[in-house]
């Protein structure tokens, strides 16, 4: 069988690169190989705001709320330095109950739900059908044909595809954690983290919901001395419970997984009344080794999209965010090489740079996350470590000062996020770990100048519209600033006012200007969140 683009595995990365390519390139002829047939049920299901407005784009955000997922307004954890509950909201004032199904504004634009991933990954499949694309379940790509470094063909167990073999113009992976490209390439993988750990879960019918907000709800994440247990209702009767521990604690217990996961569950007061009056499912699951960073995630003519590039960890709850982020470039860059909007090696070479960064922030995030269980001198010296790896020598409390005010925050999007957290967020998370809420550095100094000592210029690729577009960027070391947006704004007003105070308001002013659905107040956040994430680049300095 002959296509455009060949796309294996149809869970949401797969499903979210044929919907876009549909959508912004309908002329493509786009198959979707899938082994399973679905419904089937695959593990992640608590979800970041950022994803939706990629379902919004897609045109399946109304498809996926018709199902009344239970929706997610935050998470409610017990982490790190204290033994309180500690609640993260994604809204900053109370949740107003909804009629449903709802619509992607307002509130909605910034909450998200906790999905049953059987129903929800078969409604991105189906839409991305629905688009056009020829979609086969039941459809197991066995072997990856490759000749250089330009894949040519996929062997294929289908009934439906006789023939057995698939052959198209470009290749995409989007096979999860099994890398069928990745591996046929023989693209190494890096595992640049302490994270060594294995999850087992089960799910359960009729457990309470975590303080039920008409139909909103929280994940909760409580931390063991041995490990930690998520707890998230993905509809109205079903919920999810499972334990993330070390391999090394497993392995030194000398338990079944059976018995870690009631010993975990026995331990923590917090989920037994939960769980009184609920059934088990009794099918427990486990994985392990999820952890890594593909060295490259595009070729000749494939590309990597989701898992199969890399993942962090279950705590961070951004799999499927980063999955359908990472598979929005891919899906934007194969139309910029279609159109030949770009010289391909530079379109390649970006999302490699881009989303290649954006894992390793995760993973650097998540190591640092599980550390802060840990004593806070410690801490401290990781933190050291941590900025060495983004090229910085600071001593461990600069260092820690530096990642409490968003030293995660290398990627690029309108506003400074750690790819999927919002830089606010990040210091509301990392205040309540360690006790200490981070405060705004640049509001300590009365006066501010740009810095660009030492720093090149290049031309970097913006994802936005189904386009690439093309942006002055200037790059030093690991850390990159974007003349766009927000941080345009910020350019533009460090260029002409250098008293602080001034900038602020200057920037405020544009962006209300700009976008009025912004008050004043959101819009004071965003000039901090810009400036602050300059600041911990170093982009901006105290003048
Ligand atoms: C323990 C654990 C907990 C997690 N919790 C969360 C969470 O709370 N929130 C979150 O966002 N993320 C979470 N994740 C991560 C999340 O599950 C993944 O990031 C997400 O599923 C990635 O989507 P994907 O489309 O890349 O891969 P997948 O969802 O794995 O989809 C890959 C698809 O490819 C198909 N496939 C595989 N091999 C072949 C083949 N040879 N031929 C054809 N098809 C094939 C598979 O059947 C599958 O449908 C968690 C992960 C783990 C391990």
């Amino acid at each position: 069988m002959d296509c455009d683009v060949a796309i294996i595995g149809g869970g949401p990365a797969g499903a979210v690169v044929g919907g876009l390519l549909k959508t912004y390139c309908p002329q493509l002829d786009v198959v979707i190989l899938e082994a399973a047939k679905f419904p089937r049920d695959h593990v992640g299901e608590s979800l970041l705001p950022t994803g939706c407005e990629i379902f919004a784009e897609m045109g399946c955000w109304d498809k996926i709320e018709a199902e009344r997922f239970p929706i997610k307004l935050g998470a409610i954890y017990r982490w790190g330095r204290t033994p309180d509950l500690v609640r993260f909201f994604f809204l900053a004032e109370p949740f107003l109950e909804q009629i449903r199904p709802g619509k992607f504004s307002g509130q909605r634009a910034v909450t998200t739900w906790q999905v049953d991933r059987g129903v929800f990954d078969k409604v991105l499949l189906d839409h991305a059908a629905s688009l056009g694309c020829r979609v086969f379940e039941e459809s197991k790509v066995t072997k990856v044909g490759a000749d250089g470094d330009s894949v040519t063909v996929v062997e294929v167990d289908s009934e439906a595809i006789p023939e057995g073999k698939v052959k198209a113009r470009y290749y995409v992976d989007a096979s999860g954690t099994r890398g069928m490209i990745r591996r046929a390439m023989g693209v190494e993988i890096d595992s640049p983290t302490t994270l060594r750990n294995i999850a087992v879960w089960d799910y359960w019918q009729d457990a309470a919901w975590i303080d039920r907000n008409g139909e909103g709800t929280y994940i909760r994440i409580l931390s063991l001395d041995w490990g930690w247990l998520w707890f998230i209702t993905i509809g109205e009767t079903r919920t999810s419970v499972g334990l993330v521990t070390s391999a090394e604690y497993y392995k030194n217990s000398g338990m079944s997984t059976e018995e870690l996961y009631q010993k975990a569950i026995r331990d923590e007061p917090n989920i037994g009344p939960l769980l009184a009056t609920a059934t088990r499912e009794n099918a427990l699951q486990a994985d392990k080794d999820w952890s890594y960073l593909s060295n490259r995630i595009a070729g000749d003519n494939w590309f990597l999209a989701g898992d199969s590039c890399g993942f962090a960890d279950p705590i961070l709850s951004a799999g499927i965010t980063l999955a359908v982020t990472g598979a929005r470039k891919v899906a934007y860059s194969i139309r910029a090489l279609e159109e030949k909007a770009h010289p391909a090696e530079w379109v390649k070479s970006e999302f490699e740079r881009t989303h290649r960064s954006n894992i390793k922030s995760h993973i650097r995030f998540a190591d640092y996350w599980y550390l802060s269980n840990k004593k806070f001198t410690e801490l401290e010296e990781y933190c050291a470590e941590i900025a060495k790896d983004s090229g910085l020598s600071l001593d461990p409390k600069d260092a820690f000062q530096w990642i409490a005010t968003g030293g995660f925050t290398d990627d690029y999007s309108d506003e400074p996020t750690l790819g999927t957290y919002k830089l606010s967020a990040v210091k509301q998370i990392i205040g309540q770990f360690t006790g200490e809420q981070p405060e705004w550095q640049v509001l300590k100094l009365p006066r501010l100048r740009l810095n660009l000592e030492g720093a090149e210029k290049i031309s970097a690729a913006v994802y936005r519209d189904g386009l690439i577009k093309v942006k002055d960027t200037w790059i030093r070391g690991d850390t990159s600033l974007v003349v766009d947006a927000f941080y345009r704004h910020a350019y533009m007003a460090l260029s002409s006012e250098a008293e602080t105070m001034k900038i602020l308001d200057l920037m405020r002013k544009w962006i209300v200007a700009r976008l009025p659905d912004r008050n004043d107040h959101t819009a004071r956040l965003i000039v901090l969140e810009v400036l602050e994430a300059m600041y911990v680049q170093g982009w901006v300095v105290a003048a």
